[in-house]
């Protein structure tokens, strides 16, 4: 695991994004959801281990309804720092577009250290956050790719478990806004005013993970 592809995809003084680094020894477990308004709409799932944030991109989302499989295609690790990333990517740098903090919070892993879980190619893990709660399988499909610049396929999906929604739909209104500052994709865009402050809250309980 490394951000040398993270680097070497941006160029940073133009994009706003975090250069960060590897921080191995940190033990922090968070996960982001990152809406992203690039090309095509889509969200970005990461998940913290090893110092970085292991990433994936869901054309889609998420689903709380455990009867959703949902196509996660691995992309590059993403700095620790890019949890708390939200703003516009401009025209013509790699995934142009605005980034929403869809969802950010603590996860745990009771099968084992999620670096392990990841190179098996399934991962059990049990989210935090504000929109996505409890128990979510991530596995690895099809055939492993010999080649590396052929993206692996894994699917996301929901456990049963109380937290799970067969009604769940992603499109819902109460889903549109950003957890970290309250904006729309819409407000980010235009550099909108914070509409009300849960930042407080969703970093306390991420410092607390
Ligand atoms: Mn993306």
């Amino acid at each position: 695991m490394t951000l040398k592809e993270y680097h070497r995809k941006r160029r940073f003084g133009v994009t706003p994004e975090p250069i960060g680094r590897v921080k191995r020894r940190s033990r922090r477990c968070i996960f982001v959801v990152q809406k992203h308004n690039a090309s095509r709409l889509h969200y970005d799932f990461r998940v913290a281990m090893s110092g970085l944030l292991v990433s994936w991109a869901l054309p889609k989302g998420p689903s709380m309804n455990p009867a959703d499989k949902r196509l996660a295609i691995r992309t590059e690790d993403h700095p620790l720092e890019y949890a708390k990333f939200e703003g516009v990517i401009p025209a013509g740098q790699y995934g142009a577009g605005t980034v929403m903090v869809w969802d950010l919070g603590p996860y745990g892993s009771k099968d084992g250290p999620p670096g392990e879980q990841l190179a098996r190619g399934k991962m059990d893990v049990n989210l935090q956050g504000t929109k996505l709660r409890g128990g979510f399988t991530l596995i690895q499909t099809g055939i492993r790719p010999s080649n590396s610049s052929q993206k692996q396929r894994w699917m996301l999906i929901k456990q049963r478990d109380e937290y799970a929604d067969a009604s769940w739909n992603i499109e819902n209104p109460r889903f549109d806004d950003s957890v970290l500052t309250g904006r729309s994709l819409k407000e980010i865009e235009e550099n909108g005013p914070n509409r009300k402050s849960r930042r407080g809250k969703v970093l306390a309980r991420t410092r607390a993970a």
